[in-house]
């Protein structure tokens, strides 16, 4: 952006504009993944909806590349563009809760730990994800999935409405009865639609549950999951275990002879009586015990909130990540032995393999009902690559790229959203879509017809992507 084009950003909107002769440029165009170095050409705080729409304008009239940023956790660091001008939403951080309504109302940029701070002091929560620091705004628009994903669905199933500043500078509230279309497409199809200023969810009753992790030698692999894909589809909804490969982190409640240790386990989240969740999850383990002892295993009841920042401190923002996805509905013999040798070679001691969970009353909802297309996918599948020292980028996109690309054959075909990659492209996208793809681009068509909202995973207006 040339000198005269950041002037006229600044007289175009109220500011502060964060250019790279400020001082707080670096602070400004930080991300989450530290393997990630853009430099955007301003970067514009925004604290309401007008500020917004003044970017939007400002970047659609001059041409000029626009990103959005909520929480900036997107591993491909879709808030930040690379010589255009990013609309910043974390000024946009508030949460007001209707207890009895039983719903919440969420500024744009605000994030997981926002949201279940102000509901958790009324006993109440959301189905997010699993790390408070992450922002609501694209989670949210991703698809949303986590510990209370089996009992309550997807984040979006549970959004009621969202205020949105479409391309065009109008602002419109998308619900069941307005702009319906929209509503579809924003329950999933991600950041492609508009700048959403705000978000109302429904709540739910959720207080102290029980939590635990259970963990086996990684040679253990292919037997502990063998056990772990037929227990975990038949389980209770109440009952939520992610299977994991992993390095044991380096604290309690771990024993210090486990440090370190690469391990296959599962974190456990029971949304049951806590008193019983030792009852419960100890019977489930009978038959993993066949595999072989657990090397830890404990539970412990624990406030909500407090279990949704339990990995926060573990993954401070600035690390390198490399991550990719895939969805799953099985998991076969030909991928057990695959998980093991992954796990055997995890190339970092934060590196790690997930499949979370996304069935039960995520299956309850049809789909062709939100913009998320996989309901019948029983795992969300990501491989996460993540270490603090930038000498071993190459060796974290090695194994990652390495371990998805060995299991792709067995996944469904696409990722979700918010797992995709850094640059993976628009077949990765159609994929991630299915048959929800057209109809979230004739969406985007009556939108945004110019494709002013692009940095995202990018679904093109219909009669663009019908020329290609
Ligand atoms: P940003 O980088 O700010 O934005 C990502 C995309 O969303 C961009 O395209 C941006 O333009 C768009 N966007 C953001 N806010 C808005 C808005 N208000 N209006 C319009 N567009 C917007 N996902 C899960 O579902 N479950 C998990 O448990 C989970 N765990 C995670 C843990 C970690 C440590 C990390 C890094 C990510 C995790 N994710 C999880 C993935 C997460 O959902 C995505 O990274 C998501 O993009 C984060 O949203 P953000 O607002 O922080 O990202």
């Amino acid at each position: 952006m040339d000198t005269e084009t950041l002037e006229a950003l600044k007289i175009a909107v109220r500011g502060p504009v964060i250019g790279p002769e400020d001082s707080g440029y670096d602070a400004a165009r930080k991300v989450y993944n530290g393997m990630l170095d853009k430099r955007p050409a301003a970067v514009v705080p925004c604290r309401d909806v007008v500020d917004v729409r003044d970017v939007i304008a400002f970047a659609r009239d001059k041409g000029v590349d626009l990103a959005v940023r909520g929480g900036g956790h997107s591993a491909p660091g879709l808030g930040i563009v690379d010589g255009g001008v990013t609309a910043d939403l974390a000024s946009m951080r508030w949460v007001r809760v209707d207890p009895e309504a039983r719903t919440a109302q969420v500024g744009g940029g605000s994030t997981l730990g926002d949201l279940d701070h102000a509901t958790q002091g009324f006993g109440l929560a959301v189905p997010t994800g699993i790390n408070s620091t992450t922002g609501l705004g694209g989670l949210t628009l991703g698809g949303g999935h986590g510990y209370l994903t089996r009992k309550y669905g997807l984040t979006v199933d549970s959004l009621v409405a969202a205020d949105v500043v479409l391309a065009d500078g109008s602002f419109v509230t998308a619900s069941e009865s307005e702009h319906e279309d929209l509503f579809w497409a924003l329950r999933g199809g991600s950041g492609n639609f508009g700048v959403v200023t705000s978000f109302t969810y429904r709540l739910h009753p959720v207080g102290t549950v029980g939590v635990g992790t259970t963990v086996w030698p990684v040679d253990r692999t292919p037997e502990v999951l063998a056990w772990y894909r037929e227990f975990m589809p038949q389980a209770d909804e109440d009952v939520y275990g992610f299977f994991a490969v992993l390095a044991v982190p380096p604290g309690p409640p771990f024993p210090e002879e486990l440090h370190g240790r690469k391990m296959c386990g599962v974190v456990w989240c029971h949304t049951g009586d806590p008193g019983r969740t030792e009852a419960v999850i100890g019977d489930a383990l009978a038959g993993a015990r066949e595999a072989g002892e657990p090397a830890f295993h404990f539970t412990t009841p624990m406030p909500y909130v407090e279990l949704q920042s339990m990995f926060d401190e573990l993954l401070p923002p600035g690390l390198q990540w490399y991550w990719r996805g895939d969805f799953f509905d099985r998991v076969p013999d030909e991928a057990l032995e695959i998980h093991r040798r992954y796990g055997e070679e995890l190339p970092s001691g934060l590196s790690t393999m997930h499949l979370y969970p996304v069935d039960r009353a995520a299956h309850r909802v049809a789909n062709d009902a939100t913009a998320w297309s996989y309901r019948d996918a029983v795992w969300s599948g990501v491989y996460a690559a993540i270490d603090p020292d930038p000498a071993n980028a190459a060796a974290l996109k090695e194994w990652c790229v390495g371990y998805m690309e060995a299991l792709h054959p067995y996944s469904m075909g696409g990722s979700y959203v918010n797992f995709l990659g850094e640059g993976e492209g628009e077949e990765r996208v159609r994929a991630t879509y299915r048959e929800n793809y057209d109809r979230l681009a004739r969406v985007k068509q009556k939108y945004d017809p110019d494709n002013v909202f692009h940095t995202n995973q990018n679904v093109r207006p219909a009669s663009a992507a019908s020329k290609a």
